[in-house]
């Protein structure tokens, strides 16, 4: 096709972008190590790792291979009624890493459906005897996906709950954290806990950082007092670990931090190191035992759940984590950022710099110009999608020292000519 590009600039949507009147896309042609290599050929680093997910690179040769291999023996099998080594193996190394009290998975096909499927089981685990335990707790600034479910828990306020009033269940919300300010917000939610904990049937958080609600980071020690509040109200814990798994916060999971164990903890994203779409539900045992107890059984089941490829190449993923100094690495981003961005403080128009492992932050006063912005970094060899106030970044954790100063100097440079 001579003329893909126009035809994508008439017909496709792409995510939250007008179909009809689109901005700017650039085309990207291959991608390897840390760097993207658009359609012009040039090449830049990407800052995004696609959305938080590409912590090793692209074109990465053992997921690569992980992949081929299992194109060999089978590229998907339903998972009803059948089971498959990739799976199963996943399951184990899933457990094996997450926080001892969780001991069943479930495999989802994206993050905003592992959400709806956590909500899922919070809601069937009270249905037996306390089925007027029927709402969601949350704080203000979260993101949890775009599915309905998901959306009902996002911000209200920044989220798109003003599109879809009257269909979206109807939440609690209380104030989120903000950085070592954490007391207010655990004593209003202790405060709705007290008087609505009887209708709660979960709180759900993103612990220590809400990512795209605004790229806030919180203190952990209010994820500690989360988890004691929940014990004491009888509330189950629902942790969203789909943007900070797998080390993006310097820990395995951001829950580490606070050396807390939820009752159910969803994850995605960097599960399969970027290369397809797949995410898990992890619940307690007690979690289980609750949603079996009135003879029912989750009522899930996507298609493509438990897909062997997108398995088999998560496993690789974890491995290739796990075998690689991961925290040395992360922490040589975060020091990167600490340091090279420090100067961005005192520029025109910066309300906040802040870093927490391998996300680097600059928090603006107005909003920016995307495209514009876009394009400066981009002839500074640079790949990054700001959004509202914040130019940020989340890139690949192998990135070499030269692309981390590239990347670090190019945020600090458009940010001093802005
Ligand atoms: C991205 C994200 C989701 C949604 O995941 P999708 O795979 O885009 O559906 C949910 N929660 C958090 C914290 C996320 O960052």
């Amino acid at each position: 096709m001579k003329d893909w590009v126009s035809f994508d600039r008439r017909h496709v949507w792409h995510p939250y972008a007008s179909v009809l009147n689109p901005g700017p896309v650039h085309a990207v042609r291959s991608a390897r190590g840390a760097s993207l290599e658009l359609a012009d050929g040039r090449w830049v680093v990407d800052g995004m790792a696609s959305w938080w997910c590409a912590i090793h690179g692209y074109n990465v040769p053992e997921l690569n291979d992980a992949v081929s291999r299992q194109l060999e023996r089978m590229a998907h099998v339903m998972f009803g009624g059948l089971t498959h080594e990739p799976a199963v193996r996943l399951a184990s190394r899933l457990l094996e890493l997450a926080p001892a009290g969780l001991q069943h998975v479930f495999f989802a096909d994206s993050g905003s459906v592992a959400v709806e499927v956590a909500l899922k089981m919070a809601l069937q685990f009270w249905q037996p005897g306390q089925a007027e335990k029927r709402r969601i707790l949350t704080i203000r600034h979260g993101y949890h996906g775009d599915t309905f479910g998901a959306m009902s828990v996002c911000d209200p306020v920044t989220g798109m709950h003003h599109l879809f009033s009257g269909m979206l269940p109807r939440q609690l919300f209380v104030a989120a954290p903000a950085g070592q300010q954490w007391e207010h917000a655990a004593e209003e939610m202790a405060s709705v806990l007290g008087a609505h904990g009887h209708e709660i049937a979960a709180v759900i958080l993103e612990p220590v950082v809400q990512g795209a609600g605004g790229m806030r980071f919180y203190a952990p020690a209010f994820l500690r007092q989360v988890r004691r509040l929940c014990d004491a109200h009888d509330v189950l814990l629902i942790l969203d670990e789909i943007a900070t798994g797998f080390g993006r916060t310097g820990r395995m999971f951001a829950c580490e931090h606070a050396g807390i164990e939820p009752d159910i903890m969803c994850v995605g994203k960097a599960l399969t190191g970027g290369y397809m779409s797949l995410a898990a539900v992890l619940a307690s045992h007690e979690v289980a035992r609750g949603v079996e107890a009135g003879g029912q059984v989750l009522m899930h089941g996507p298609t493509f759940m438990a897909n062997p490829l997108a398995c088999s190449v998560a496993l690789a993923s974890i491995d290739l984590l796990l075998s690689s100094p991961w925290q040395e690495r992360v922490g040589r981003i975060e020091q990167a950022f600490r340091d090279g961005l420090e100067s961005c403080r005192s520029a025109r128009g910066v309300a906040d710099v802040r870093a927490l492992g391998a996300i680097g932050v600059i928090e603006m006063k107005q909003p920016v110009d995307v495209s514009s912005v876009q394009e400066r970094l981009l002839s500074k060899g640079v790949w990054l999608r700001p959004f509202g106030r914040l130019i940020y970044a989340m890139p690949p954790y192998v990135l070499s020292d030269q692309e981390l100063s590239l990347l670090v100097q190019a945020m600090a440079e458009v940010v001093h000519e802005l």
